[in-house]
């Protein structure tokens, strides 16, 4: 079995691919307000080249596949997608991020295509609030997607919930509640300043989970639970007697980029070894060079731009140190 290790000996296993920029919601901490300026139809990868990719990877030692956007069920043809992933031997763990406005229809369907489990957004359970949060999205169809992928056993489902200071941060104890009566794991995100709106508009608005953990285990008694075979960014905790977990993502105030084993495929075909850096590798004009039927050189060259980002993975993430100049970037246009 291959590995593929960095310089640092991170073992690289985990390949995000966003299938597209697009997404039919807008929400407040993702997208811009301003006019965003979609990647145009021609220069987003297609399923063929992301299969093929994806394929190159799984033999270099890639075992999880996520599947993110923009909104990935927005994209047509995502369950015939699937089960071109489902297909290739040694891809151990196909899953999706989604926003749950399209999961009742979707569901079924992606569980039969070979979907293993699903990560849900979710960030208010206040029809109004959610609507804001979202700029117009459904809070009704979020729940009723989270129902049919229960139905649909696409487990564990995970729940991401970016907290944001004074808009949802008087919510943590519904969420956690959640847990109780189902198999939900409920993930509570620290949000990201990630673009220059962003640190204008929400400077004030950053949570530390830390934060919020600490002042649930003063009511709550929970205990530490395994539900991730030990290799995600959260840790979970499940209270007594409840079904489901509570995770704590702490991106910023407790960085895990020591352990991060995972690259990056955006939906206009550049390989990104941080989320947060934006050293990118193209490799869909490498592999639009070369043609199609010259399977020996396209899976050599694939190879080596897998290899070659990599080989630049960075160590790890400054953003707590420099808030104000970081690399910018546009979580919709990267996939998170
Ligand atoms: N449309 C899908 C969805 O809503 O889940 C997938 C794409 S969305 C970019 C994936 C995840 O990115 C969301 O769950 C959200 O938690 C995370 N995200 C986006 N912007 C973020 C930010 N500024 N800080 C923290 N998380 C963010």
């Amino acid at each position: 079995m291959n590995k593929l290790i960095d310089n640092l000996g991170r073992e690289i296993s985990y390949l995000r691919v966003s299938i597209t920029d697009r997404c039919n919601y807008s929400c407040i901490y993702c997208k811009p307000e301003e006019q965003f300026e979609f990647i145009p139809h021609e220069e987003i990868l297609r399923y063929e080249e992301i299969v093929e990719i994806i394929e190159e990877a799984v033999n270099l030692g890639v075992t999880k596949v996520r599947i993110t956007g923009g909104e990935p069920l927005a994209r047509k043809g995502v369950v015939d997608f699937i089960k071109k992933l489902k297909e290739i031997k040694k891809l151990e763990d196909i899953s999706l991020t989604t926003n749950g406005f399209f999961l009742s229809e979707y569901a079924e369907k992606l569980k039969d295509a070979g979907l293993n489990r699903v990560n849900i957004s979710l960030d208010s359970l206040q029809e109004e609030k959610y609507k804001r949060i979202t700029r117009g999205g459904s809070l009704e169809k979020a729940l009723k997607g989270i129902d049919s992928a229960l139905k649909a056993g696409l487990l564990p489902i995970k729940i991401n919930t970016v907290l944001i200071r004074g808009i949802n941060d008087d919510e943590v104890e519904d969420f956690v509640r959640l847990t109780l009566g189902r198999p939900l794991n409920i993930r509570f995100i620290e949000f990201m300043l990630s673009g220059e709106e962003l640190k204008d508009n929400y400077r004030d608005k950053f949570i530390s989970v830390l934060e919020i953990k600490e002042s649930l285990a003063e009511k709550y008694s929970f205990r530490p639970i395994d539900i991730n075979s030990g290799n995600g960014p959260a840790k979970y905790y499940q209270i007594k007697g409840g079904q489901g977990t509570i995770g704590f993502i702490t991106a910023l105030s407790q960085h895990f980029c020591k352990t991060c084993n995972r690259i990056r495929l955006t939906s206009e075909g550049k390989l990104r070894p941080c989320l947060f850096s934006n050293i990118e590798i193209d490799i869909k004009r490498a592999i639009r060079n070369t043609k199609a039927d010259d399977k020996i050189i396209r899976s050599k060259i694939i190879r080596n731009n897998i290899g070659e980002a990599i080989s630049i993975k960075p160590e790890g993430h400054r953003l707590n140190e420099k808030f104000s100049n970081r690399d910018s970037f546009k979580m919709s246009k990267i996939g998170g």
